[in-house]
């Protein structure tokens, strides 16, 4: 019986998990959960899985549940999550969403838990810092994003092997085969509307971008320790091979499955066994064939963006990273156009440079001045 705090328990991800966990009550044990402020849905969540406690960062939110649940801890602001990874647990599952998920994967490391990692804005943003923390406190960290779990599960079938290159697959997203016309009329719900994946809002827009796809290189050079150059983007509009690691013998090993999230999640809570999913069965003569492309990195800039901030540093991963998030925010609030997300992108990365980070008050301070930078220079424009 494992223990886990599942931290963003109300997202895409998080009721992914608690699916898996209503299904196998004899392996885990939810001890504690979080959300921001949908206490609608986390109410629910507490009435079926009675956890120790919650941390709710909306404080009103928080204030009203604690007041329904006698037999619950309940914390609150951005420090509640800190506060409930260190609750005993085996390990932490990270769902939240954004640079939010940062500090709690840190303290998490910190108080000895193994990591769940859903939250990607974690290694772009905490990249060497989380590392070192990784090792020194001997935890484990499994990643939930269906690319890296594959690349994990290929990489374990060549231990003592070199890895030549690793092939990032890309569904592509809405906009496939768009041209940068196009992309200037696009509207936010058909930037919502993602052809393979049901997820939350915000990686929902970065997957229209692909940014989500610049994030996931930065995220592989961490989790597998390989340069930039070695990662290879191949957009696979079928999404049935999630990821494919080459080695020095020229062999290239897949990890093929259906889009569900929930089989990188299972894998992450019970590796190294697999867990017996009810979903649904990869046909292949249904699917008959599986193509890839290159990118269109003309149109979509994102790409090179990430690239080039990696290049340049964590401190530019970071800002990139922050300054992305604040972008995403404006165009869901309807501020701003769908492309000009990469083209402010492109002006502050051209324009601004930023010093590497030595500890996670400093990324925090980055991300801070990014985001202010380009709100700055939306002003301009
Ligand atoms: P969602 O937006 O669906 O869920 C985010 C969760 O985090 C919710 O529980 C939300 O609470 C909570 N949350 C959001 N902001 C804050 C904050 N500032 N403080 C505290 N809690 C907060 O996101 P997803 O589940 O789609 O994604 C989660 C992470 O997983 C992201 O990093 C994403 O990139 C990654 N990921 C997601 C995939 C997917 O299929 N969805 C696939 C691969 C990776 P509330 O509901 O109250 O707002
Ligand atoms: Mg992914």
């Amino acid at each position: 019986m494992k223990d886990l705090i599942l931290l963003g328990s109300t997202g895409s991800i998080g009721r992914q998990t608690l699916d898996i966990i209503r299904n196998n009550p004899d392996k885990f044990n939810l001890v504690g959960m979080s959300c921001n402020s949908n206490i609608e849905l986390l109410r629910e969540q507490i009435e079926e899985f009675k956890p120790k406690v919650v941390a709710i960062a909306e404080e009103n939110s928080a204030r009203i549940i604690k007041s329904e649940f006698d037999n619950l801890d309940v914390l609150s602001t951005s420090r509640g999550l800190c506060e409930l990874v260190k609750y005993p647990a085996d390990i932490v599952l990270n769902a939240l969403m954004g640079i939010s998920g940062l500090k709690p994967t840190y303290e998490a490391i910190i108080s000895g838990k193994d990591i769940a990692l859903a939250n990607k804005e974690t290694l772009v943003t905490g990249g060497q810092i989380i590392v070192d923390a990784i090792k020194e406190n001997r935890v484990n960290l499994f990643p939930i994003d269906s690319e890296h779990s594959a690349i994990f599960q290929c990489l374990k079938s060549s231990l003592n092997s070199k890895v030549k290159r690793i092939i990032l697959t890309a569904s592509g997203g809405p906009f496939r085969g768009y041209s940068l016309e196009d992309l200037k009329k696009v509207k936010l719900d058909e930037a919502l509307n993602h052809p393979k994946w049901k997820m939350g809002k915000k990686i929902s827009i970065d997957s229209a971008t692909m940014m989500n796809k610049g994030l996931e290189v930065i995220e592989a050079r961490w989790l597998f320790d390989i340069k930039e150059d070695n990662i290879e983007v191949h957009i696979h509009p079928e999404s049935i091979i999630h990821s494919a690691v080459e080695f020095e013998d020229n062999s290239i090993i897949a990890q093929m499955g259906t889009p569900d999230m929930r089989i990188p999640i299972s894998l992450a809570l019970n590796y190294p066994d697999r867990l017996k999913l009810e979903s649904e069965k990869l046909d292949l003569f249904e699917i008959g064939k599986l193509s890839f492309e290159r990118p269109n990195r003309q149109v979509f800039r994102c790409l090179d963006i990430a690239y080039n901030a990696l290049k340049e540093g964590s401190g530019a991963t970071i800002a990139m990273n922050g300054a992305n998030e604040e972008l995403v925010n404006l165009f869901l609030n309807k501020k701003i156009q769908f492309i000009d997300i990469q083209e402010n992108l492109e002006i502050l990365m051209e324009r601004e440079s930023f010093e590497s980070p030595k500890s996670i008050d400093d990324i925090m301070m980055i991300d801070k001045e990014a985001r202010a930078i380009v709100r700055e220079i939306i002003g301009k424009n």
